[in-house]
């Protein structure tokens, strides 16, 4: 059977569990996310396929998590005190995680973005109550990328804290204390793969230290990576770091190096998979055509990723991976025709499936 028409063939009834017991505001709301089974994708590999639904975070994406977890590492370590500053270069979902976690805490927020960015984030950070500032997206060597001018913004400014979300481990941490363990209780421990992309590497190495620890290093953890990234090719070639170039259609993965997060855990990967965009549009839309999912492309791209390895280990196997955020922050791109087709990805969309393709 296709991937198409596993999708077309009739879903299951419906089954929801609810949990009932309140939690505190939205720090008490981050976490704890439901485990979605693919059904189709399911019956079409003979395998368990399932995602981790982290747009249901209060914030809307896996950043929830990383951005709760880099805050309050500050404050144990005394390093944040109350009406203090936290300043971050980040692609959107970690700023809107923090500008979150600011408002809860009484904390100004400062974001320096590449000004690549939809204008949806932009928009929701100054909503928030956060100063963005778009900055010319250049090299991480130059002095002038936005990460360097976050750090440089919050070195002279009292009681301010950089949060570093690449290099600072309490993002990883934030997620090998609870996405991984999540994942790992919501499977009952039978879960023989892991897979999804990077951007600062915290969840793929945090989840996936996590989840080798747990079962022993039974479980498989796989790297999945876009266009214009050089882990895979890093991780295929055993060691060997090359030249970014090109680029991909995913907002917030993708990266240059080995960041501290993804650290010496990139050793200890087991394979990765390079996804062209081509298949992250076509999967973006049979998943809202059919499972009514509306989700960003970095969701897409992981998503066909554990379909492919679910391919490559064979029937029988339970494949976790990542629903990074939905689609409502990218949707003046993802659902614009013109959009894709200036991106060269208007064949990509199923012909059944462009109706979806409104603006
Ligand atoms: N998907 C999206 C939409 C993101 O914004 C990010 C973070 N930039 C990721 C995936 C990757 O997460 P991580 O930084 O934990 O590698």
């Amino acid at each position: 059977m296709s991937i198409s028409a596993a999708f077309r063939a009739r879903a299951k009834p419906l089954a929801r569990a609810f949990t009932s017991r309140a939690v505190d505001g939205f720090v008490g709301g981050v976490g704890n996310t439901p485990l979605i089974r693919l059904e189709k994708l399911s019956r079409l590999t003979g395998c368990d396929i399932v995602a981790k639904s982290e747009l249901q975070n209060p914030g809307g994406s896996v950043k929830d998590r990383a951005a709760l977890g880099v805050v309050r590492d500050a404050e144990q370590r005394g390093l944040l005190k109350p009406g203090g500053t936290v300043v971050e270069g980040t692609a959107g979902n970690t700023g809107i995680g923090l500008a979150h976690v600011c408002r809860a805490r009484g904390y100004r927020c400062v974001i320096f973005m590449p000004n690549t960015q939809s204008q949806e984030k932009i928009d929701l950070l100054r909503m928030l109550g956060a100063e963005v500032y778009p900055v010319p997206a250049v090299a991480y060597e130059d002095p002038k990328n936005y990460n360097h001018l976050a750090r440089d913004f919050a070195k002279d400014l009292p009681n301010a804290i950089w949060t570093d979300q690449f290099d600072n481990t309490a993002n990883a941490e934030a997620h090998y204390r609870s996405t991984g363990p999540e994942i790992w209780e919501q499977t009952q421990g039978k879960v023989d793969a892991f897979i999804c992309a990077t951007g600062t590497g915290g969840t793929l190495a945090g989840v996936g230290r996590a989840l080798k620890e747990k079962s022993d290093g039974r479980t498989q953890v796989w790297l999945a990576d876009p266009p214009g990234s050089v882990l895979a090719s890093y991780v295929s070639s055993g060691g060997k770091l090359k030249e970014r170039s090109g680029g991909s259609i995913t907002e917030g993965i993708g990266q240059g190096r080995i960041t501290n997060n993804l650290g010496t855990f990139v050793k200890q990967l087991d394979g990765a998979l390079h996804i062209p965009d081509q298949k992250t549009i076509a999967m973006l839309y049979e998943l809202l055509d059919t499972e009514g999912l509306y989700l960003g492309a970095s969701s897409a791209l992981n998503v066909v990723a554990a379909v492919e390895l679910a391919q490559k280990l064979g029937p029988g196997k339970t494949i976790a991976t990542i629903l990074c955020d939905g689609a409502y922050r990218y949707q003046s791109r993802l659902f614009s025709k013109k959009w894709l087709k200036a991106k060269g990805l208007e064949d990509s969309v199923p012909e059944h499936l462009q109706k979806y393709a409104v603006l």
